[in-house]
């Protein structure tokens, strides 16, 4: 799915999930429209799905569906049209896959058709961990804005993949206690504090879920939206925060990791009871920031280190939150709306400039 061009090439993730659907994947793509055009770089918004759940095939036979898909895709990607990355179920072997399929067509290496690739083939240093760096980034942001101790806020993070995985580190790292974290299967809870990179190393060596951890009490991914600590992170799929269950969320802050993940009826829930959501569209931008970044290192063969990457992540993800919160205090609205504000106006804004032709 594309959904506009206006400022650039396309550009969105590539989901492989058991419910992923076409209207699923045009909602994602018309995100990643507003989400570019709010942190200020240079594409249109894209997205794409499998509907197979990739936990019960071979790596062989995810090469194969992969390979297809890129195939079928092949026509309408390219550095120039629509650059796709990773998301739900899809990692940087996946992109691997894609970029050599495209190559091969094309009877050269092109490194820049899609982002999110290992190091080895034309990946950029810290964009494994960029999705959640900015969450953190977003996060700190809104606490420094509310004048609250990160060192004095507890967590919850729901989804332990890419994104969730090391915002819970991240966060750890930085002082927050994570008290929770959940998967596909359920969640660990430790009101004491969890050591994520315990479980990241557990998780890579084999462990299925993080249910059952050592030292931990088994929750559902439903208890763990509702625990009563100070910051909340869904980072899993859409919708976890509804009508139902918006009003017995007891985390002052929601940064919403995943895409999606509070619906409006439990939007307007949240919004009503003063909890502080930071949107999707700028919370979980930090991944689309560095994947801009290797693109543009792609294209000119020059390669970033670790800190400038980082570094330059921070500005973007300050920068924005910035002018969120500005125009959320001039306009008297959420951030979410001022974040749609900005990213829709500035879309928009390019429509008008280009003209219609022909
Ligand atoms: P992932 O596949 O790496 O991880 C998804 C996690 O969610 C896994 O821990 C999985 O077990 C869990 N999960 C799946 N179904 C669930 C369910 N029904 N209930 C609870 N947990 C469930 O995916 P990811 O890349 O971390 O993406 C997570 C979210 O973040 C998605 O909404 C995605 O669109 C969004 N996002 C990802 C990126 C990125 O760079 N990967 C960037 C921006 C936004």
């Amino acid at each position: 799915m594309q959904h506009n061009f206006s400022r650039g090439p396309a550009k969105g993730g590539i989901r492989y999930h058991p419910s992923t659907d076409i209207d699923e994947v045009r909602a994602l793509a018309m995100w990643m429209a507003w989400k570019c055009a709010l942190i200020g770089i240079p594409y249109g918004g894209a997205k794409g799905g499998v509907t197979i759940d990739p936990r019960l095939y071979s790596r062989a036979e995810l090469e194969r569906v992969t390979r297809r898909y890129a195939s079928e895709i092949l026509p309408i990607i390219g550095p120039e049209r629509d650059i796709p990355a990773p998301d739900v179920g899809t990692d940087d072997q996946t992109m691997a896959w894609i970029m050599d399929t495209y190559s091969v067509n094309m009877g050269y290496t092109v490194t820049s058709v899609v982002t999110g690739k290992p190091l080895s083939v034309g990946g950029s240093q810290g964009r494994g961990g960029a999705t959640s760096r900015g969450v953190m980034y977003s996060a700190f942001s809104a606490l420094k804005e509310a004048g609250v101790n990160p060192r004095e806020c507890s967590v919850a993070v729901q989804g332990f993949g890419k994104v969730g995985g090391l915002a819970a580190q991240y966060l750890h790292d930085a002082g927050c206690k994570v008290v929770a974290v959940s998967d596909v299967k359920g969640g660990a809870y430790n009101g004491h504090g969890l050591n994520p990179a315990g479980m990241l190393r557990a998780v890579r060596e084999g462990m299925e879920s993080v249910v059952g951890y050592p030292n931990t009490e088994a929750i559902s991914n439903e208890e763990l939206i509702e625990l009563d600590v100070d910051i909340l992170v869904p980072a899993a799929l859409e919708g976890v925060i509804h009508e139902s269950n918006a009003d017995r969320v007891a985390a002052r802050f929601v940064v919403e990791g995943a895409n999606g993940p509070t619906t409006p009826d439990g939007d307007a829930i949240l919004e009503a009871k003063g909890t502080l959501v930071v949107p999707d569209i700028l919370a979980n931008s930090g991944g689309v920031a560095v994947s801009y970044f290797e693109w543009v290192q792609d294209l000119q063969a020059y390669w970033w280190s670790e800190d400038e990457v980082n570094d330059r992540l921070k500005q973007i993800m300050e920068r924005a939150y910035d002018e969120v919160a500005t125009l959320a205090r001039e306009e008297g609205v959420s951030l979410r709306t001022a974040a749609q504000m900005i990213g829709v106006g500035r879309v928009a804004e390019a429509h008008r400039t280009r003209g219609l032709y022909p």
